[in-house]
């Protein structure tokens, strides 16, 4: 099925089409590992697993996703200096080694994001690679050569700039997001990785070296300017070399469209002469009360501090995924309680499909598939998407069902968790299975008799008496099955 995605370079939901046959290529910004991602980030890594689930089995595609890991960057130098309080005992202990304790540091906050984002459903066979910036130095300087010899860089207090208005004078700066250039700063520099729009000006590419930080010698025009990259060439750098340009998507979080995205824009095309994509995608923000979770303003959840509190991760990630990716998501614990009941539901639904109990009524399975799969490639309309699942749900009970259309069901159920991932397609552990009371157990004894005898009204009073007790039967080759209501 063709799907439809919202691109914020057009302003509009288009059709997409894989630019090299029937593989997805999609570069996706990772977390910046300076400290335990909080469940506002984590928001950002779900869409984009949702999104190369539903191209996956909605768009029957292949897909080669590399999200990067941001381990060089202002605020990972910041924590890994001597005496931050990122620094926990378990990562080694510190150097007057700038580079090695950035490395330690990043090193132990990557290996607890991979643990989170496997514990919130994101399969790690999925990446085709999570590159680390610190690897693709080379890379990175080659790419601000180009820069610089296209005459769009400049050398100036051993740092290189973006120059950005001699950068307009042959393309939009501003294709994301419209930038305001009358309170633009002519002839501003902007050091720092994060700025507001406010704040455009000329960008840094690579940052001269300061005292106690990491460092790499770069030989520009047969001058040493030692120094580290800025943050948006590392993208440019990481995502040519993986994916090759232009790739087919590339995701982020929405502050990321400016000025990230944008100045990977530009900077892509002034070296290489190619953007890097035709098609951006962007999540919304996760609030809590009406603000942007976010370390700096202190409303934060790590995905620990929910599980510490006995919420169950596959609740977290459905909850997300509740919620349309261009829409706000306001966090609250009532909504991922709601959602747990919601799960359940689905949950109970699979198991009664594995039941050995079979009717005459026959699903048209094409049809249902359909009814949930239009929804998701209209630009992932996950709550759409889930509304149709509670209708086949709601229109089934699968004890009336063929054994055909249950196999069947169970088929579209497991396709349905290759994309949300929250479900069990197995039957009914036996663990789960109460215990029922000795008098529930002996009227379902005498039930049994009573069938057995074609007793057919005594039989009909005695299941009635134990629904009543809270119990349902359900009868199986053997005999029968005693559940909980
Ligand atoms: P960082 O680790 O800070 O580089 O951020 C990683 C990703 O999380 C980026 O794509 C951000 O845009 C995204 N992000 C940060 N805060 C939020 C939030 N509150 N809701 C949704 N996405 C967010
Ligand atoms: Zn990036």
């Amino acid at each position: 099925m063709k799907i439809k995605l919202y691109n914020s370079l057009t302003k509009s939901t288009d059709e997409f089409t894989p630019i090299n046959g029937n593989e997805v290529r999609m570069y996706s910004c990772g977390p910046t590992v300076y400290n335990f991602a909080h469940i506002g980030n984590m928001r950002a890594f779900l869409f984009a697993d949702f999104l190369q689930r539903v191209l996956r089995v909605v768009g029957e595609h292949d897909l080669k996703w590399v999200m990067n890991i941001t381990n060089i960057d202002d605020k990972t130098i910041r924590d890994s200096q001597p005496g931050s309080n990122a620094w926990l005992g378990d990562m080694g202990k510190q150097t007057d080694n700038p580079l090695e304790n950035l490395l330690n540091l990043t090193k132990f906050y990557e290996n607890e994001f991979l643990k989170d984002i496997a514990t919130l459903g994101i399969n790690p066979e999925h990446f085709y690679s999570m590159p680390k910036a610190t690897e693709y130095i080379e890379e990175m300087k080659d790419l601000i050569l180009k820069i610089i010899d296209n005459g769009i860089a400049y050398v100036s207090d051993n740092s290189v700039y973006f120059n950005v208005n001699e950068w307009r004078k042959k393309d939009i700066y501003g294709k994301l997001k419209k930038i305001d250039f009358d309170n633009f700063l002519q002839g501003a520099r902007v050091d720092a990785d994060t700025y507001e729009r406010e704040q455009a000006s000329d960008f840094v590419l690579w940052k001269g070296k300061k005292e106690n930080e990491p460092f790499w010698d770069f030989e520009i025009n047969g001058v040493n300017v030692p120094g580290r990259p800025g943050w948006h060439i590392e993208c440019s750098a990481m995502e040519k070399v993986l994916l090759d340009l232009p790739f087919d998507i590339h995701t982020g979080g929405i502050d990321l469209k400016f000025p990230h995205h944008e100045d990977e824009i530009a900077q892509s095309k002034a070296g290489y002469g190619i953007e890097p994509t035709a098609f951006w995608c962007h999540n919304e923000f996760l609030e809590v009360e009406g603000q942007k979770m976010s370390k700096s303003l202190g409303n934060f959840f790590t995905l620990r501090d929910l599980l510490n509190k006995g919420v169950d991760a596959k609740d977290i990630r459905l909850a997300m995924l509740s919620t349309h990716y261009g829409t706000k998501y306001n966090f609250t614990f009532k909504d991922v309680e709601a959602t747990r009941k919601a799960r359940l539901r689905v949950q109970e639904f699979i198991y009664t499909l594995f039941d050995e109990q079979f009717g005459t009524k026959e699903v048209s399975i094409d049809d249902l598939q359909n009814s949930v799969f239009v929804q998701l490639a209209d630009d992932l309309h996950s709550p759409k998407a889930l509304a149709a699942i509670f209708t086949i749900i709601n229109n089934h009970n699968a004890a009336e069902l063929t054994k055909e259309s249950k196999d069947q069901l169970i088929n579209l159920f497991a396709k349905l968790n290759d994309i949300y991932a929250v479900w069990e397609i197995t039957p009914r552990p036996a663990e789960e299975k109460q215990e029922a009371p000795v008098e529930v157990i002996e009227l379902a004894n005498q039930r049994w008799q009573a069938k057995k005898d074609k007793n057919w009204g005594l039989a009909d009073e005695i299941r009635a008496k134990v629904t009543s007790l809270g119990w349902t039967i359900k009868d199986t080759k053997e005999g029968f099955d005693l559940v909980a209501n």
